[in-house]
């Protein structure tokens, strides 16, 4: 089989941690394509013209995008429609636009009712950290993560290829899924865990018995690891749950109930089925170390970012 053409143009929309970081790896790992970038704010835009992301970076969009084989929409999740709808009547009859939005049902309607004649073909790369802008970006963050490709019925199976090669050229590994079976498997490995974490670190900072100070120097004890996520931009989570509202709102559910149960265990000193739930957790943890998606230090080797 011949491997797909590559994109000769990829326009990134959206400049923060996610564009700039896939703005990088075009650049290291495909120098003959031509990035050009745009973002909303004019400070982003000037910020990443000093770091030389890409090739061009225009103060107009239209002029970002109207060459671009390849257009990558890479704002919050509630911009991608009001993108996409600008997008209209700019863009080449057969470029393909994607997206890395963390949610993919609502972004694809999104996306499709905007530009209802073009390659819509939606994407998420499993990757990123707490930090947002296009200082916090870098080359290698989709290198052996996954990227999750979310194609709708009747998507023209040669510009899926063209994708996927696309994602692997920057280190990811491909996988495709319907986007509705994407929001719900997302919903519980990141979503969920991300209200979890903004619920306690919330709870801690609204305690009146304990100090504030107590919280922040004996923080070590489990309650670090949580700001971390916790930390994470307000305004793309906004967006994620407001989107993605019925698969969060089921595995809220399903974990309201094992909350409950674990309370029951404490209440009745049922050592046994917390003996139980923590060694099966404990394999799982395991798993996604041996599997490469985490380190096993106890920093998750985070420090070297
Ligand atoms: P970010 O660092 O905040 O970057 C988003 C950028 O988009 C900001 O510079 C923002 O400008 C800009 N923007 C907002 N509205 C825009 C518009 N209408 N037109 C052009 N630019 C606009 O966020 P990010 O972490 O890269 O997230 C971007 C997308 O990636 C989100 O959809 C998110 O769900 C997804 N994602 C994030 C992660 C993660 O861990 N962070 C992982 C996977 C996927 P302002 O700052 O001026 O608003």
């Amino acid at each position: 089989m011949t491997s797909p053409a590559a994109f000769r143009q990829v326009a990134i929309l959206g400049l923060g941690l996610i564009g700039s970081s896939i703005a990088r790896a075009v650049r290291d790992r495909m120098p003959d394509i031509r990035v050009t970038g745009f973002d909303s704010d004019a400070a982003t835009r000037a910020t990443a013209r000093r770091l030389a992301i890409a090739h061009d970076i225009p103060d107009q969009m239209a002029a970002a995008v109207a060459d671009a084989d390849l257009i990558i929409l890479c704002v919050p999740v509630g911009a991608m429609g009001p993108v996409a709808q600008d997008l209209a009547g700019h863009i080449r009859a057969d470029a393909v636009i994607s997206d890395v939005g963390s949610s993919k049902a609502s972004v694809l309607t999104a996306l499709q009712a905007a530009l209802p004649h073009h390659h819509v073909i939606p994407a998420h790369p499993v990757a990123g950290t707490e930090r947002s802008g296009p200082e916090a970006g870098f080359a290698a963050l989709f290198h052996n993560r996954w990227c999750i490709i979310t194609p709708p019925e009747g998507a023209d199976e040669a510009k899926v290829m063209q994708l996927s090669a696309f994602w692997e050229a920057m280190g990811a590994n491909v996988e495709r899924m319907d986007a509705q079976h994407h929001d719900l498997v997302l919903a519980v490995t990141s979503h969920l865990p991300h209200l979890i974490a903004y619920t306690i670190v919330g709870t801690a900072s609204d305690l009146e018995s304990v100090t504030r100070s107590e919280v922040i120097k004996y923080s070590a004890g489990g309650f670090r690891d949580f700001t971390r996520i916790a930390a994470s931009d307000p305004t793309m989570w906004r967006d994620v749950f407001l989107s993605n509202k019925d698969a969060v709102l089921e595995m809220l559910q399903r974990f309201s109930e094992d909350l409950t149960a674990l309370q029951r265990a404490i209440r009745w000193g049922d050592g046994d089925a917390l003996f139980d739930l923590f060694s099966r957790t404990r394999a799982i943890r395991r798993s996604i170390i041996e599997e490469g998606q985490d380190d096993a230090r106890p920093d998750f080797g985070r420090s070297d970012h």
